[in-house]
């Protein structure tokens, strides 16, 4: 991308995080320390799509800085790629309290930024992390356990998009057979990306799986 076009986006991606930073569209704004817009490249090909804040992205500021964050790190690095390439936003920018599940009105008031920071951002890929993620972006009703893997191409705030839902790292950093098929299915983003940028590696030391099928129900992920 071009230097000027690339520094026009930021700029788009910054005036609407300021804009946004004192939303009170839901009653999440009142238990919040601050609104966690999302970050990295304002340019990703790449965007991945979480649930919402927990303890520490409320307190600092930036989605996936727990142990789901590092995990999801470590993904990214297993493929080459680092966080500041990539965009990392949530279904929700502000926590709910005690860390509960996102509320129909919560997302639906939350909705119109994602829908916006992928304007702004035009990714060529949306990774979607677990069940609230991908049930939002995809409009269907199908849980992670049975779409995870499985790319799509949708219209998202303008743009052609590859979907993929991927498992929630919260919940594979509990399940080793879970983390398997969330390192598989991570192997592919090279290639949905439209080449690879590293070779697989590795992510984390399995143990072996003790489930013979991950869950179908959402863990607690914080
Ligand atoms: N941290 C986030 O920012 N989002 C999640 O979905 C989980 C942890």
């Amino acid at each position: 991308m071009e230097v000027a076009v690339a520094a026009t986006e930021a700029l788009s991606l910054a005036a609407y995080r300021d804009e946004v930073a004192g939303c009170t569209k839901c009653a999440l704004a009142k238990g919040r320390t601050q609104v966690v817009f999302g970050s990295g490249s304002p340019t990703a090909e790449l965007m991945f799509v979480g649930e919402a804040p927990g303890f520490h992205e409320d307190k600092q500021g930036v989605p996936f800085v727990g142990a789901a964050g590092q995990l999801l790190g470590k993904l990214l690095a297993g493929i080459g790629m680092t966080r500041d390439e990539v965009f990392v936003a949530n279904v929700l920018m502000c926590r709910p309290p005690g860390n509960r599940d996102p509320q129909p009105d919560e997302i639906e008031a939350c909705e119109p930024h994602l829908w916006r920071k992928i304007e702004l951002i035009r990714p060529k890929v949306i990774a979607t992390l677990g069940n609230f993620a991908t049930k939002l972006l995809s409009g269907k009703p199908l849980g992670i356990t049975r779409v995870h893997g499985v790319e799509q191409e949708v219209v998202l705030g303008g743009n052609h998009v590859v979907l993929y839902p991927l498992f929630h790292p919260a919940a594979a950093l509990y399940t080793p057979r879970m983390l398997e098929v969330l390192e598989a299915d991570f192997r592919r983003l090279p290639d949905l990306l439209g080449g690879p940028t590293a070779p697989p590696a590795p992510v984390v030391e399995l143990v072996p799986p003790p489930l013979a099928e991950p869950e179908a129900v959402q863990l607690g992920l914080f």
